[in-house]
């Protein structure tokens, strides 16, 4: 059997300096080179005649060079231009500053050429895709079928590494081993390995192309629900945690100082993360809940369950406006409780984080609420007992993991209000057990969105006014601090004295990342105290900032932000019982950015704005691969394979209720695999051993 982990210079074709070329795309193996999947397809089985095209299409044509030449432009720019043509009709190749191109083409070359039609005297094709035709016995690999597309780059051309794909792919396929148990495979209807991965490349018609992706896409989820699952259980079966036990005063106490009630929802996930916290199995646990939903006062009572446990406590946020706020907040709620909080973020005094380190670690700190500065080397706690993570889609896996190694399987509940659809939850999530507050707390009142262009501004600023002068605030948000050269955004720093001109009988705030950490608490406390009526801010105000009486939210430059932003920003209002305003200030250019204000006005239910986020950015940005800890999928997406994603994760739950550990034979090419995709570290499969 021929060895797949043989290296890809030893491939007829390749060389020396191609292969350096190949390493750069991360290929080393002939491995890696069968799992070089193509980006796109063409099908060369129906090439167009140039006279059949259609303006507005991808059209691939196959014709012969008649001229070319190149040009300066009225605005300076390169312009290569070349006429090709078949017996039925001409049309034109453009290039734009790319003057090498004339030196690639010869008359009465013959070519493919790929990309979108456009109509303007002629037919036109701006920088098309192009392969030169040889004459050759190569040319059958790219002519006369379905043609794979390579994610390459420039230096590599397709028509090349198609003629090594294929030597590849003859010579090395029959070795691939399957990976699947018989079972699994016929029950799903699958493909067998290798003619998938042949197909994948050399696909001999559209249908065994589909069942080919299929069957590679089943295999990927299948791996990553596989290793999530085997995560899940290692948690719920294999580690020792804190049980705690419900029962004591403080918690009691705490109820009783409360100025309200929890709604239903509250109470609801209280008594889960009880349920959770009274186990001897490390909780590990998210809680799903709308801006303004009240995360953090179920947060604090897991935190004193804690607490009242003898352990300590932890609550980690993304920025120091936020610590600082929780830190006041919950000091205050906590008055008379005889609690040492300790804040643990922004620019401390060596000596004075010092101190804090100390308390933490001798346990003196009963609470500690903190920035990243939680996770740093220098911080150890004597017996943490639960660790709360807010806002956690801030924070990255490292991120996360490291605060949970601050203490040998402490109880875990991260919070979010970027909720996610179920069956992704459970994808990204399936290790967790989910949480969801579904209703606000009541008196709210209701947040009207507007949407003005840029042209219209004094319109908004006049409703901020108003608001402003019958007692409420504002904040008006910017997409970045100062003002840059090339830019046209209006920099907070010289809106903020703008808006000063405008109405100089009230008192404007300016707010942004660059501050230090006494001066931006020193501004949001003016502005809690209503010494400030208008704050102008970056987006350091996204996430968390509660003040009730701030009713309007002014956002420049709205079409600049993303969608589960902006929704993040229209958070901050509507947290009192008036009416309140959010206003998006936006010119926008794309269709993105027009499909993201839209959502904006259509919905302002969470759950409908993070699948119109998901829709419109697409999983891969959406969840960010370095976000959510999972190794990167290649062929498999999400949203649109959901159908495969849960036959998939059926699969991977009644595999490891079987064989827990994966040992029996007919899984060990699948365990060999997962150990292969996985670090041991990231999906803690040191169990499968
Ligand atoms: P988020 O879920 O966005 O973190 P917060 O925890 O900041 O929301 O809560 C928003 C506001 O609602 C806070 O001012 C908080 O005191 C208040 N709040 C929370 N729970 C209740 C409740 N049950 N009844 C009334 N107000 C509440
Ligand atoms: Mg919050």
């Amino acid at each position: 059997m021929k060895d797949l982990s043989i290296s890809a210079r030893f491939i007829k074709g390749v060389g020396p300096s191609r292969f350096k070329l190949l390493n750069r795309l991360g290929i080393e193996t002939v491995e890696d080179l069968l799992y070089c999947l193509p980006r796109r397809y063409e099908d060369r089985t129906r090439i167009k005649q140039v006279s059949a095209v259609k303006p507005g299409n991808f059209e691939t044509v196959r014709a012969k060079v008649l001229t070319f030449g190149d040009r300066t432009t009225r605005k300076g720019m390169n312009l290569f231009q070349m006429a090709v043509g078949d017996s039925t009709g001409v049309i034109h190749a453009v290039w734009f500053n790319q003057p090498y191109m004339k030196d690639r083409f010869k008359i009465g070359q013959e070519l493919i050429l790929y990309g979108k039609v456009e109509k303007y005297l002629y037919l036109q094709i701006n920088n098309p895709e192009y392969e030169i035709l040889t004459g050759t016995k190569e040319d059958s690999i790219s002519m006369g079928r379905i043609v794979p597309v390579y994610p390459l780059t420039e230096s590599l051309n397709q028509r090349w590494f198609r003629n090594i794909m294929k030597t590849v792919v003859d010579e090395y396929v029959g070795n691939i081993q399957e990976i699947l148990p018989y079972n699994i495979r016929k029950r799903n209807n699958l493909m067998v390995l290798k003619e998938a991965v042949r197909n994948i490349h050399f696909p001999v018609s559209d249908i065994v192309l589909k069942r080919a992706r299929e069957r590679l896409v089943f295999d990927e989820f299948l791996l990553l629900q596989t290793g999530i699952a085997l995560k899940r259980a290692r948690i719920k079966i294999d580690l020792n945690g804190y049980p705690h036990g419900l029962e004591g005063d403080l918690i009691d106490k705490f109820k009783q100082n409360l100025p309200f009630e929890f709604t239903k929802s509250q109470a609801k996930v209280i008594r889960e993360i009880e349920e959770d916290m009274k186990r001897p199995r490390p909780m590990n646990r998210l809680l799903q809940g709308d801006v303004g939903s009240g995360k953090t006062i179920v947060a604090l009572h897991a935190l004193l369950l804690t607490v009242q446990n003898g352990y300590q406590g932890a609550l980690m946020v993304p920025t120091e406006i936020l610590a600082d706020q929780h830190y006041k907040n919950i000091k205050s709620m906590l008055d008379g409780l005889g609690l040492r909080i300790v804040q643990l973020s922004g620019d401390l005094k060596p000596q004075e984080r010092a101190r804090r380190r100390h308390m933490i670690e001798i346990g003196q700190a009963n609470l500690v609420i903190g920035t990243h500065a939680l996770i740093q080397e220098g911080v150890s706690f004597k017996n943490l007992g639960l660790a709360v993570i807010d806002e956690q889609h801030k924070f990255g896996v490292i991120q996360r993991s490291l605060l949970k190694s601050k203490s040998t399987n402490p109880d875990i509940l991260v919070m979010t209000a970027t909720p996610i659809p179920r069956t992704l939850a459970l994808t990204l999530y399936g290790d967790m057990d989910v949480s969801i507050i579904d209703e606000l707390p009541p008196g709210r009142g209701s947040v009207k969105t507007l949407y003005f262009e840029s042209a219209n501004h004094g319109r908004a600023y006049s409703i901020a006014y108003e608001q402003v002068k019958i007692g409420r605030q504002a904040y008006v948000v910017y997409p970045i601090i100062e003002e840059s050269e090339r830019s046209d955004l209006r920099a907070a720093v010289k809106m903020s004295k703008e808006i000063s001109k405008m109405f100089p009988d009230l008192k404007i705030g300016l707010l942004h990342g660059k501050m230090k950490s006494d001066e931006k608490e020193k501004i949001m406390s003016d502005f809690r105290n209503k010494a400030i009526d208008i704050l102008a801010s970056t987006i350091v105000i996204e996430v968390g900032v509660d003040v009730p009486n701030a009713s309007t939210m002014i956002v420049e430059h709205a079409d600049r932000f993303g969608l589960s932003q902006l929704h993040q920003l229209r958070g901050r209002i509507g947290r009192g019982r008036f009416l309140s305003y959010c206003i998006l200030m936006a010119d926008p250019k794309t269709n993105d950015a027009r499909d993201r204000i839209k959502a904006m006005l259509n919905t302002q239910d969470g759950f409908r704005i993070a699948e119109e986020d998901l829709e419109i950015r697409g999983p891969g940005e959406f969840f960010g691969t370095r976000q959510s800890g999972l190794p990167e999928l290649k062929i498999g997406n999400i949203v649109r394979d959901k159908g495969i994603l849960e036959k998939a994760r059926e699969e991977a739950s009644e595999l490891i209720k079987k064989d827990r550990f994966l040992r029996s034979p007919e899984n060990r090419f699948l365990r060999a695999e997962l150990k292969k995709k996985f670090s041991a570290r990231d999906l803690e499969l040191t169990a499968v051993g």
